[in-house]
């Protein structure tokens, strides 16, 4: 798995790539949307292991909440509510369960791109329908270490977390860069066609 802080810092990337210009809720809670349901799956391992049964987090670790199965009944579950309860519009209950089906699946592709040295290795992505794991041929991000309550504060895992930080403040600087210049790009355009209108009134 990556660290929370990778987790996370993905989370970011997506509320930067799709904030909405016509927000179906105040961007913090759209950033805690995406940062929070990117976070998710990973809760099979930090409850247990905050409850002293580390154990227990190795066993129950990578299953349901690592699945597709997870991600589309967690957004549709979500979908189900927002119909009932009516907080936006539909276009925006569409929007927010898509991006909790995007969070959740980009958390089980991060965790398909970890460097495995030890079993189990990838994620078994339509368990318990399928028990076959997937996983990227090379491990794009680094091991965390997570055997004992010492390797989880472990100096290798602050080295992992950092590597993180670097990668995905990146990813995030890329994606922001791209979004200001589709948004200028548009500007223009309108600005132009606006030209072009008024051009055709006058004359
Ligand atoms: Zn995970």
């Amino acid at each position: 798995m990556a660290s929370p802080v990778g987790h996370g810092l993905m989370g970011v990337a997506l509320y930067a790539a799709s904030v909405p210009r016509r927000r179906a809720m105040h961007a913090w809670g759209w950033l805690a949307l995406c940062v929070g349901f990117s976070i998710l799956p990973d809760f099979d391992f930090v409850v247990p292991a905050a409850a002293g049964r580390i154990d227990w987090a190795h066993t129950m670790h990578r299953s349901l909440t690592h699945t597709v199965f997870f991600a589309v009944g967690v957004a549709l579950v979500w979908f189900v509510v927002a119909r009932i309860v009516k907080p936006h519009s539909r276009a925006a209950r569409v929007g927010v369960a898509a991006m909790i089906f995007a969070a959740l699946v980009a958390h089980i592709a991060l965790d398909m791109m970890n460097e495995d040295t030890k079993a189990p290795y990838g994620v078994s992505i339509f368990w318990p329908v399928w028990d076959k794991s997937f996983y990227a041929p090379i491990g794009v991000l680094p091991r965390i270490e997570k055997l004992t309550y010492a390797d989880i504060v472990s100096l290798h895992n602050v080295g992992v977390a950092l590597t993180e930080l670097g990668l995905f403040g990146g990813l995030i600087l890329v994606v922001v860069g791209v979004r200001l210049a589709v948004e200028r790009l548009r500007a223009r355009r309108r600005a132009g066609a606006a030209a072009v209108e008024a051009g055709g009134h006058m004359s």
